[in-house]
C-alpha cells in the first residue's frame, strides 16, 4: 500500500467518526481541568486528576493501553518495532488543564459544549482539549486500518501546561523524550523558532524622608499586573506641580504614542493625580500595545522636579525604555533574525515607600547572543542605579527548517489544506520550548480567532476534524 493509500484510510475512518469525536470533547470538557491545591497523589488538584483519568479511560476504550503517571500526564503508545527499545519516534503532545474560565461567557456554560452549525464552544475545546482528542482518533484511525508501524509513536497529554509545565518535567524523568515531538497547542501552519526571554526584576531605594522635603516631587507611581503584559494604565500623585505645566507634554506624547492623560487635583499647592490610559497587549507583541506606563515616565522625566536620585534614576529609565519604542533601542540591543525583531517593554513600575521596583520582559531572537544582551541591559540600568535580581534568561528554542518533523509536517499541511506553508515563529513559548525535536503544529488556523484563554472560546468542527486527518498522516508518514 502507498503512503497516499493509508491516508486515504485514516482520513475516511477519521470522517465517519466525527460525531464520536465530539462526544469525546464534550466529554472531557466536562471536567473543570482547572489547577487547584495539589493533594495526595493528585499534583494539580482533583480536577486535573480526574481529566487525566478520564482521557485514560477513552483510550483504553478504544483498545489502547495507556498509563497515568500519578496525575501529572498521561501517554498512550501506537505499538511499533521500537516500543520496547523504549524511545518512540514520534511524540504528539497535548494538555488536559484548562485556564480558567473567567466572566463573559455568554453562548454556554464553560463546561457544557456548545454546537452550531461547524462550531462548537467550551473552556478547552481550542486550548488544548479539541486538538488533545483529535490526536486520540488519528492514532485510532491508524490502529484500526493500517496495523502495526515501523516505528512508534506516543501520545503524551500532560495536566499542567498553563500553570508551568511541571507535568513535563516530572514525565520526562520517568520516560525517554521522543525523538521528534509535535504539539498541536499553537497555530498552523507550524512553528519551529521561538524566542529567548529575559524578564528581570529591578529596584533602587531612596531616602522617604528626603523625597517629601523636596518642593516638586514624585511621591508614587503605579502600573502594571503581569511581567508579561504591556500595561494599558499607570497611576502617578506628583507634588507641586500643576495640570498646567504637564498638558502641552502630554498631549504631544498622546499625539505620538496613542496613550491619554487625565489630571486630577495640583491646584493651590495639593498633589496632582495622572492617570495615562493606553492599551494592554501581551509582552512578546509589545507593538500591538500602547505603553501606558512608559508614557507616563517619560512625562514625569520632561517635569522640572527637583534634582534627586529618585528623579534621576527615574531619567534614567525612562531613557533605557523609551516611550513608543519596542526594539531595545533604548538598551542598545536591537537585533532581529528569521524569529523576528528584539523586543523590550517595561511591563511593571513601582514608586513608593522609599523604594523603586520594575520589571521588563525581552523577547530575544533565536539567533542572538542571549548573554550579550543581558550584559548591555543589566549595564544601562545599572547606571540608571538599579540593581537587578539574578533572574536568568530562558534560551531560545530552534528545529531547523530542514529538518524532517519541518518539512514533513509543512508538506502535510500543504496537502491538507491546498496552501503554500512556511515555519512560522513566536515571540511567546510554546509547550516544547524545552523539548528537542519539538515543533508547534496547529490547531488555530491562520487568521482564526478561538478566543483561546478568553470567555466564550471555541473552535471549528472542520478545523479539529482535518487536525485529526492531518495528525494521522505525520504518523503514516515518519511511523510507516
Ligand atoms: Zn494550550
Amino acid at each position: 500500500m502507498t503512503k497516499n493509500e493509508m491516508k486515504r484510510l485514516t482520513d475516511e475512518y477519521i470522517a465517519s467518526h466525527e460525531e464520536d469525536i465530539l462526544a469525546d470533547i464534550s466529554s472531557l470538557v466536562s471536567v473543570p481541568s482547572v489547577r487547584s491545591a495539589a493533594a495526595a497523589g493528585e499534583p494539580f488538584g482533583p480536577a486535573c486528576a480526574e481529566a487525566a483519568e478520564k482521557a485514560c479511560e477513552m483510550l483504553g476504550g478504544m483498545g489502547f493501553s495507556p498509563v497515568n503517571h500519578e496525575n501529572y500526564a498521561i501517554d498512550c503508545d501506537l505499538t511499533g518495532a521500537d516500543a520496547e527499545s523504549g524511545t518512540p519516534y514520534l511524540g504528539i503532545l497535548a494538555h488536559l488543564d484548562v485556564v480558567a474560565p473567567g466572566d463573559g461567557w455568554t453562548k454556554t456554560d464553560p463546561y457544557t459544549v456548545l454546537r452550531e452549525g461547524d462550531m462548537i464552544w467550551g473552556r478547552g475545546v481550542s486550548d488544548d482539549k479539541g486538538p488533545a482528542v483529535a490526536a486520540m482518533w488519528a492514532l485510532r484511525a491508524v490502529k484500526e486500518r493500517l496495523g502495526a508501524p515501523l516505528r512508534t509513536a506516543r501520545l503524551i497529554l500532560g495536566c499542567s501546561e498553563e500553570t508551568g509545565g511541571e507535568d513535563l518535567e516530572y514525565y520526562f524523568k520517568k520516560r525517554p523524550v521522543p525523538e521528534t515531538v509535535f504539539t498541536p497547542d499553537a497555530d498552523y501552519p507550524l512553528i519551529n523558532c521561538e524566542k529567548g526571554r529575559y524578564a528581570p526584576v529591578f529596584s533602587r531605594e531612596y531616602s522617604e524622608e528626603e523625597n517629601l522635603a523636596l518642593d516638586r516631587t514624585i511621591l508614587s507611581f503605579r502600573a502594571g499586573v503581569a511581567a508579561n503584559a504591556v500595561p494599558g494604565k499607570a497611576e502617578c500623585v506628583l507634588k507641586g506641580v500643576t495640570a498646567g505645566e504637564c498638558r502641552e507634554k502630554a498631549e504631544l506624547l498622546t499625539e505620538l504614542y496613542g496613550v491619554g492623560f487625565s489630571f486630577s487635583g495640583g491646584e493651590d499647592g495639593g498633589t496632582l493625580n495622572i492617570t495615562a490610559s493606553g492599551r494592554s497587549a501581551h509582552a512578546s507583541l509589545p507593538e500591538t500595545g500602547a505603553n501606558a506606563l512608559t508614557a507616563l515616565l517619560a512625562l514625569v522625566s520632561m517635569l522640572p522636579l527637583d534634582p534627586s536620585g529618585l528623579s534621576r534614576a527615574l531619567g534614567g529609565l525612562s531613557g533605557v525604555f523609551p516611550s513608543g519604542a519596542c526594539l531595545g533601542e533604548g538598551a542598545g540591543i536591537v537585533c532581529s533574525d528569521e524569529s523576528g525583531p528584539l523586543t523590550a517593554s517595561l511591563d511593571i513600575l513601582r514608586v513608593g515607600g522609599g523604594k523603586v521596583e520594575g520589571v521588563c520582559d525581552l523577547r530575544i531572537p533565536a539567533r542572538a547572543d542571549t548573554r550579550a544582551v543581558k550584559a548591555k541591559l543589566d549595564g544601562r540600568l545599572k547606571l540608571a542605579g538599579f540593581s537587578l535580581s539574578d533572574a536568568q534568561p530562558t534560551p531560545p528554542h530552534l528545529v531547523p527548517a530542514d529538518s524532517p518533523i519541518v518539512s514533513t509536517l509543512l508538506k502535510i499541511y500543504s496537502e491538507y489544506t491546498g496552501k503554500t506553508a512556511e515555519p512560522g515563529s513566536t515571540g511567546g513559548g510554546t509547550y516544547v520550548h524545552d523539548i528537542e525535536n519539538g515543533v508547534a503544529f496547529g490547531c488555530q488556523m491562520p487568521g482564526e480567532e478561538t478566543n483561546m484563554h478568553g470567555p466564550d472560546e471555541f473552535q471549528r468542527i472542520s478545523t479539529l476534524v482535518l487536525s485529526a486527518k492531518m495528525f494521522a498522516a505525520a504518523i503514516i508518514e515518519m511511523c510507516f
